[in-house]
Order: C-alpha cells, then sequence, then structure tokens
C-alpha cells in the first residue's frame, strides 16, 4: 500500500497508472475508518484497478468547533484498516496541502439542495463539502467514485457537482451498513456512552417503522408526527428532523410522486452526539 502525504507525488504515482490504462476508484473518507468504509472500499476494489482512499478531516465542513475539536483521527488504526482490506493508495495530506489557499475565496454554490434538511441545520457544510470535493477530484482524477448512501444528501449533492461541474466520473452509491440493532456505522459512534447506547438506534427504527405507516397509506404529516412523538418517547434523544423527500431535487414532499425517487430522512442528538440516518422508501 504506497501513502501519499502530498498531492504532487500521488500526482506522479497516479499518471503512471494511467499510462498503463489502469482504472482508478476513490473513496473520500474523514478517516475513523468502521465497517461502513471498509465496504465501500469493497466495492470499488471489484470495479477498479487502482484504489484511492484519502484521509482528511476537512475544516470547514464543520459548523460546530466542539465536533470538529472531538472527531476521532486514529491514523495508525485507519492505516491498518486499509491495508488490511487492500487498499492500493491511501492520500493523507495535511491541511497546507489541500488548502494553499484562503478556503472562503472561491465557493460553490449548489442551490436548493444546501437549504433544506442537513444544510438547513449546519450552515455551510455543504460549501466545505462540496469544496474539498470538487479539489480532491481534480487531485485523484478518479474514474468512479464511491459515496454512502449513510449520507443520502451529500451523495446527491456530490451528484448535482459531478453533472453542473462535467466531471467525467461515474458515481456509485454503497448501501448503509449497521450493528445488529440497526444503527448505522459512523466515525461518531465511539463517542456514545455505554449506557445510552441501546437507545441510538432509535432513530433507525423510527424511520423503519414510519416507513411502514407511508406504506400503509397514512398521510406524511401524520407520519411525521408520529416520528416527533416516538422519539420525544426515548430521552435524552431529541429529534432535529424528519422528513419524507423527493431525492430527485431533493425537495421535501408532502406526498409520494414515485416510490422508486422517495426516501424518509432523520437527524437528531443522543445528548451532544448528532446522528444521521434515511431509508429509501422501497
Ligand atoms: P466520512 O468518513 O464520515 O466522511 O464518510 C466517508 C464515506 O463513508 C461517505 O461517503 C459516507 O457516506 C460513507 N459512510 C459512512 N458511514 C457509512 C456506513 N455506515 N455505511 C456505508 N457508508 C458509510
Amino acid at each position: 500500500m504506497e501513502v501519499f502525504r502530498k498531492k504532487k507525488d500521488l500526482r506522479k504515482y497516479l499518471e503512471n497508472e494511467c499510462l498503463k490504462k489502469h482504472s482508478i476508484g476513490f473513496v473520500a473518507t474523514m478517516g475513523a475508518l468502521h465497517k461502513g468504509h471498509r465496504s465501500l472500499i469493497r466495492y470499488c476494489k471489484k470495479d477498479n484497478d487502482v484504489t484511492v482512499c484519502s484521509i482528511f478531516v476537512n475544516p470547514i465542513q464543520f459548523n460546530n468547533p466542539e465536533d470538529l475539536e472531538k472527531y476521532p483521527r486514529p491514523v495508525e488504526a485507519d492505516l491498518n484498516i486499509l491495508n488490511d482490506e487492500h487498499c492500493d493508495v491511501v492520500y493523507l495530506p495535511d491541511r497546507e496541502d489541500i488548502y494553499d489557499h484562503d478556503p472562503d475565496r472561491t465557493v460553490i454554490q449548489f442551490g436548493k439542495i444546501e437549504t433544506v434538511l442537513e444544510g438547513k441545520y449546519r450552515p455551510g457544510h455543504f460549501r466545505g463539502v462540496g469544496l474539498v470535493v470538487a479539489k480532491l477530484f481534480h487531485i485523484v482524477q478518479p474514474n468512479r467514485a464511491y459515496f454512502g448512501q449513510k449520507d443520502l444528501q451529500q451523495f446527491y449533492l456530490v451528484r448535482q457537482l459531478i453533472n453542473d461541474l462535467s466531471y467525467n466520473i461515474k458515481l456509485v452509491c454503497v448501501p448503509t451498513v449497521r450493528e445488529k440493532d440497526g444503527l448505522a456505522f459512523s466515525s461518531r459512534n465511539v463517542r456514545i456512552r455505554r449506557e445510552t447506547r441501546p437507545l441510538a438506534c432509535k432513530f433507525y427504527d423510527c424511520l423503519v417503522q414510519s416507513r411502514q405507516l407511508l406504506k400503509e397509506g397514512l398521510p406524511v404529516d401524520q407520519v411525521r408526527k408520529f416520528a416527533t412523538d416516538f422519539i420525544s418517547g426515548f430521552p435524552p434523544l431529541t429529534l432535529e428532523y424528519f422528513e419524507v423527500v423527493d431525492t430527485r431535487d431533493f425537495s421535501i414532499t408532502k406526498h409520494i410522486i414515485n416510490k422508486y425517487e422517495t426516501a424518509l430522512c432523520i437527524a437528531g442528538y443522543l445528548n451532544n452526539i448528532r446522528l444521521i440516518d434515511n431509508v429509501f422508501y422501497n
């Protein structure tokens, strides 16, 4: 496994791979790797000659300084996991290698998608994600990129970025990997205290039960009320949002127009730890 800390060294290596006509797959992460990340690497390895994984805790996508400060950074363990998965190339830049400029200078706006759900509750988050992904795509120049369904709105934002900026990259959505009780793997889960851990899967339970009610014909408004009541039954869990969205433009919807394009999205807190999750309607 090759580990690069500088983009110019990474480029030199990848240009040589391109000369050999090798296809390049890319997985972008912020480290603290878990089974969800492993799954992305496995999907990537299946489709491509060379799998590149980046580990970069992108400071400009954190709207909460405490969240950035507390974000886990177990670099040694991450490299062991990537080695274990036979990842070919790791890009492990420092801040300067990515932002050799003021990151507020050139900004990408995403329109409607950055004003709802995660965009609404985490101001600036998606511009931070968008900028770093745009830069990483230029640095890695992959044929394919793998993003998790776990961050569904981010996936659709990246789809918009690829389309609107004419990147020649095939985007793959990898299904969410979950613990036995349904809790989606997340780097933030290590912060959940043992006493409250059984509550963490209630967001997923809420999504599954809400989806069932929708399928039985309960109107979206009433399902939202069900979800709100459900979460309030499990203090200290608090609900930030529960919405049914049309994934074609990520708009909040009151009616299911196309069941293949509909998803249920939830976000909330377990004490001070923010958790998000989603399921597709179908
Ligand atoms: P992160 O390191 O949190 O930025 O995540 C890197 C990538 O892994 C993103 O595309 C996430 O959507 C994806 N990911 C995170 N958690 C999971 C999970 N439980 N299952 C599948 N993919 C995931």
